[in-house]
């Protein structure tokens, strides 16, 4: 990996757009970060498959399809003047890729991650990129954080029981959480909440594989 990595990244975006990727700001980001450098070495050259890859404590970083969609999701086609989503929260920084994708859309991403080893080790990937408007946090993101509300987004990359309130409630009016969630029957499926001035829209989409959504530090 290295020199050719940019010819492997377009490969892999060009996969994203005919597995239906069209959001063009999505498919440049996925181009843009360099998946490789967020996984063990050992690793590497599986960086750009489709298919998911182990980050350490027993935590899974998702196939680049599945991180594609949810942030197209997250987008929903909304942008402000500069072409971005505005603030969003990530549960579950992990090793830092989703967060480092993120920061190319949105204009400033906090990532908070449970485990400290994994938020150290985000911290570490993410310190070459440079990323300004990256945010990362430890704690325990059940509870969000109520510090950069109100949220354009919230995007969860570990899948609950239900959507937590306290992300209900520091996500903006118009705002969008895309979150994997136990459905009945114990199946994880991938929820999309719209917050409008009157409702709360809840729109149940494929089924998908998250580590849990666990409380507490560790
Ligand atoms: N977005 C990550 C994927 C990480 S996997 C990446 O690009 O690498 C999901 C992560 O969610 C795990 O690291 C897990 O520790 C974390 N997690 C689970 N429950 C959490 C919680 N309540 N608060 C913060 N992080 C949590």
């Amino acid at each position: 990996m290295g020199l050719d990595s940019n010819a492997v990244r377009a490969r892999m975006v060009q996969k994203l757009a005919a597995q239906g990727v069209s959001d063009a700001r999505v498919l440049s980001a996925m181009g843009i970060v360099e998946r490789h450098r967020f996984v063990d070495s050992a690793l590497a050259n599986q960086a750009y498959e489709d298919t998911s890859i182990p980050i350490g404590l027993g935590q899974t970083i998702s196939k680049p399809n599945v991180v594609a969609r949810m942030i197209e999701l997250l987008l929903g086609g909304r942008a402000d003047a500069s072409g971005k989503l505005g603030r969003v929260l990530e549960i579950g920084t992990g090793c830092g890729y989703q967060a480092a994708v993120l920061s190319h859309v949105a204009t400033e991403v906090y990532s908070i991650e449970r485990l400290r080893g994994l938020h150290e080790k985000a911290r570490e990937n993410l310190r070459a990129f440079r990323l300004a408007n990256v945010h990362l946090l430890f704690g325990d993101g059940m509870v969000g954080y109520a510090r950069g509300a109100p949220y354009a987004g919230i995007i969860a990359a570990a899948g609950g029981e239900s959507v937590p309130g306290a992300w209900i409630e520091q996500l903006a009016v118009g705002g969008r959480i895309v979150a994997p969630t136990v459905m009945p029957g114990g199946r994880q499926a991938l929820v999309v909440l719209e917050k409008t001035p009157s409702e709360l829209k809840q729109t149940v989409l494929e089924a998908v594989h998250f580590v849990p959504l666990k409380s507490g530090i560790a």
